[in-house]
């Protein structure tokens, strides 16, 4: 494995997703907020030790999937055994969820387990805070967030492991769990006896909190006072609400709010995003995402993707479904890339914008994934001219010019923001590839037992 001597090329190149794994590796690193770049990120560079486990520095796929599902095949989508388009019966905690409503219903069916003895999860703790916390009783489980969208420091789920002993299941964005099985894996290995599953979400990107700040101007909301904020929830797409101190509740929907699009665009990520070939969370047992299909555009809730990588988690969600806890229906694994985007599934844009820094001198994490003879790599000239618009947008938003930003999306950048829509109406809403024979579509009837 590729090693460098610190973490120096990440806290240059703004690569630190909060993991927290590199606390852990060298003692004296401790994850902070950024005044500027807004983002988790360690005190100083740290050391080797610190460097050998850093997501952002690099990811053994290979060994890591090895390790965790001895034997399978690993394919461009990972390892699979099937995947599943699934909901939740409980009509509530689905609407209060981020999609199906499925990650609440595993955990509470691992928690009533006897070789199970607790979750580890994000929970909330105050205002924009949310921190990994240790869950053993079932009534704890309809407590926990939906997607949380904004940088988080994660140190403690790997300080919950080393505290306890018993066997916990891991809930986790893709990224967070290359860190943990990196750190595990690398310094130790007596850890992975304490992990008894994993469900991963499947993630397209997470914000600084540049990007909370943005909106806030936009809607007149003080940014200190914020004392809870939710993403999800109400719907398949769902509202971004953001409650302050004085009671009020704000709300923007994800879909058509001009500010949400200026304040959640793309260059608001946290830079690694950009870089990441591992969206559908190769290294979890269990991956839950979004049913974004054609098929499922119209349901009245969410429906989630579910991916089971190993026969123990496709036999949980049978029993869930056998106990009519959740409805299910197989589905073949290019509903991965069709719910998704290539770019998700395959790495196409973040392995040519790999490959530019690489020309530009700027160190950037090595990430060779099992997707990555499948990705068909986005010109050089995109990728190019993403990361000139990316330093400019990101200076900008250093600057805490957002409103300059406003006015340059609603101008400049007019014609490819609605080139965007188009594109989202067409597959989407109008079924382009289905019409043009590209695509096979999902019976209606099929999906008949979703809400
Ligand atoms: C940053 C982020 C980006 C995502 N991007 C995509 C995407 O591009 N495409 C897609 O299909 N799906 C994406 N998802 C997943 C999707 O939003 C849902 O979380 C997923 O489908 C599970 O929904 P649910 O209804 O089963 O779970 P819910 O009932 O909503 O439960 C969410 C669970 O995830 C945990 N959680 C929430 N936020 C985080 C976080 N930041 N880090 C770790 N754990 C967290 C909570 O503790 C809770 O247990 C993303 C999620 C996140 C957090
Ligand atoms: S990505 Fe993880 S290991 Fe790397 S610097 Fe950030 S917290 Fe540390
Ligand atoms: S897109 Fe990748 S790097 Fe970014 S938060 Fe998600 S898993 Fe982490």
């Amino acid at each position: 494995m590729n090693v460098t001597h610190d973490l120096s090329g990440v806290l240059a190149s703004d690569l630190c997703i909060g993991c927290g794994a590199c606390v852990f590796a060298d003692p004296s690193l401790e994850l902070q907020l950024d005044p500027v770049k807004l983002i988790y990120e360690p005190s100083h560079a740290g050391n080797a030790a610190a460097a050998s486990v850093c997501p952002a520095v690099q990811v053994d796929y290979r060994g890591l999937q090895d390790r965790l599902f001895p034997g399978a095949e690993q394919t461009p989508y990972g390892v699979v055994h099937s995947v599943v388009l699934a909901q939740s019966t409980d009509e509530g905690r689905n609407l209060r969820a981020s999609s199906g409503g499925l990650i609440k219903e595993l955990l509470i069916a691992l928690l009533e387990r006897d070789d199970v003895d607790g979750v580890i999860a994000l929970g909330h703790v105050e205002g924009l805070e949310f921190e990994p916390r240790l869950l053993t009783a079932v009534d704890e489980v309809d407590g926990l967030p939906g997607s949380i969208y904004h940088n988080l420091p994660k140190p403690r789920v790997l300080e919950l492991l080393r505290e306890h002993e018993g066997r916990f299941v891991l809930v986790g964005i893709p990224c967070e769990l290359e860190g943990i099985f990196q750190y595990i894996h690398t310094l130790e290995p007596h850890l992975a006896q304490r992990v008894a599953t994993t469900v991963g979400l499947l993630c397209g990107w997470q914000y600084s909190h540049h990007a909370l700040k943005a909106i806030c101007e936009f809607k007149g909301i003080e940014f200190d006072a914020i004392t809870d904020v939710s993403y999800r929830g109400g719907g398949p797409v769902g509202k971004l609400r953001i409650r302050t101190a004085d009671g009020r509740t704000t709300s923007a929907s994800r879909r058509v709010d001009f500010g949400y699009q200026v304040a959640f665009d793309r260059t608001f990520n946290t830079p690694r995003c950009h870089l990441c070939v591992n969206h559908s969370n190769f290294l979890a047992d269990i991956v839950v995402g979004d049913a974004w299909l054609p098929s499922t555009v119209a349901t009245r809730t969410g429906i989630s993707l579910v991916i089971n990588r190993t026969e123990a988690a496709d036999g949980l969600l049978r029993e869930l479904e056998a106990a009519g806890r959740v409805v299910c229906n197989d589905v073949t694994v290019e509903e991965i890339k069709e719910s998704q985007k290539r770019r998700v599934a395959f790495g196409d844009f973040a392995y040519a914008y790999a490959d530019h820094l690489d020309e530009v001198g700027v160190h950037r994490p090595i990430l060779e994934g099992p997707n990555r003879p499948a990705a068909e790599l986005v010109d050089r000239d995109e990728v190019a001219s993403f990361h000139r618009e990316l330093t400019t947008k990101l200076a900008l938003q250093r600057q805490g010019r957002y409103r300059y930003l406003y006015w340059r999306k609603a101008t400049k950048e007019l014609p490819r923001f609605l080139a965007r829509y188009w594109e989202w109406f067409t597959v989407r809403i109008l079924r382009i590839k289905s019409l043009t024979g590209e695509r096979q579509e999902i019976p209606r009837e099929e999906l008949s037992r979703f809400r």
